[in-house]
């Protein structure tokens, strides 16, 4: 990757609102090119050849022109972690005004992950529910689930291999969307999801930029929801291009993530349960991280340009 990049390097770290998969202080690093800032941010615990990704999307969204927008404010949901005292839920619920669906965290516990539902519906009835189990589950565990759930949008990679979500969705009425599937694949091109999945799930970092995203659209032909990675500002700004490039959109996306971080480098306010795409100019202070933490990221990025 170009030197000045690198030059550009700057390394935050920011405090969440509530435990998110585990993260209470987000580290994301960002660099600026020719067309912006750009977001490198895969998770502390990933080997540099799965972050090969997410760097191909940070050089590109420094170096590549923009794509055609279709729309240049996309809707949202919200996003429920897996937390589970009611006045938690409630707060956090109030971070997403004017949102016509929550996306929840489920999959560790029935009547807990139940309870976590019913809140919100209780919350905002007139809202569409989507759960994510990250794989999780059993077929027979995901059938039973949806059993007692209630009517859901869809359910998010409620199994962790395609065959056993072909063989659940045999089972089911409710709609089942890919995430990890795709996202963790080898060869997400290689994939032959036909009867196991409805809605691809989009993540424009660990799917490799913009452009090799729209490469997926046209190759798999499914309906697609853009979400995110608990990214800064930056990151979910590129997140909600992508969301503006795509023509057919149907559902909320999960770019509202910003709302768990109790502090970003810049603010894309959700209005009436939409966000804007603005190429949002960071504001670093306060948000650097320790110069050991800064080279451990310098490093990583140059280990894993050399995999591009
Ligand atoms: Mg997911």
């Amino acid at each position: 990757m170009d030197q000045s990049l690198l030059n550009s390097l700057r390394v935050v770290a920011l405090p969440t609102k509530t435990n998110f998969r585990g993260i209470k202080l987000r580290e994301v690093a960002l660099f600026k090119g020719e067309y912006g800032w750009a977001e490198f941010s895969p998770f502390l615990e990933y080997k540099d050849a799965e972050c090969a990704p997410w760097l191909a999307c940070a050089i590109e969204a420094a170096t590549q022109p923009r794509p055609k927008l279709f729309r240049s404010t996309i809707n949202v949901n919200g996003t429920i972690p897996a937390i589970n005292d009611e006045k938690e839920i409630s707060q956090i619920v109030d971070l997403f005004p004017g949102v016509k669906s929550f996306k929840i965290k489920v999959g560790d516990d029935t009547d807990l992950d139940l309870a976590r539902i019913n809140r919100v519906r209780s919350l905002r009835p007139d809202s569409a529910i989507r759960v994510d189990v990250n794989g999780a589950w059993t077929v027979e565990q995901a059938v039973s689930f949806l059993k007692l759930a209630g009517e859901l949008e869809y359910i998010e990679q409620p199994c962790a291999s395609i065959e056993e979500l072909r063989e659940l969705k045999k089972r089911i009425d409710t709609k089942i969307a890919g995430d990890e599937v795709l996202r963790k694949a080898t060869d997400p091109f290689a994939l032959d999801l036909s009867g196991a999945v409805d809605i691809l799930m989009l993540k424009v970092q660990p799917l490799g930029g913009i452009k090799r995203t729209h490469d997926l659209i046209d190759h798999h032909q499914l309906p697609v929801v853009v979400s995110s990675a608990l990214e800064s500002a930056i990151g979910i700004d590129y997140g909600l291009v992508l969301a503006g490039s795509i023509e057919n959109l149907g559902y909320g996306c999960g770019l509202a993530t910003g709302s768990l971080l109790a502090k970003d480098v810049a603010d894309i306010p959700i209005i009436k349960g939409q966000m804007k795409i603005s190429s949002p100019t960071p504001n670093f202070d306060g948000l650097d991280v320790s110069m050991e933490r800064f080279e451990w990221w310098k490093n990583r990025i140059m280990r894993t340009a050399e995999l591009l």
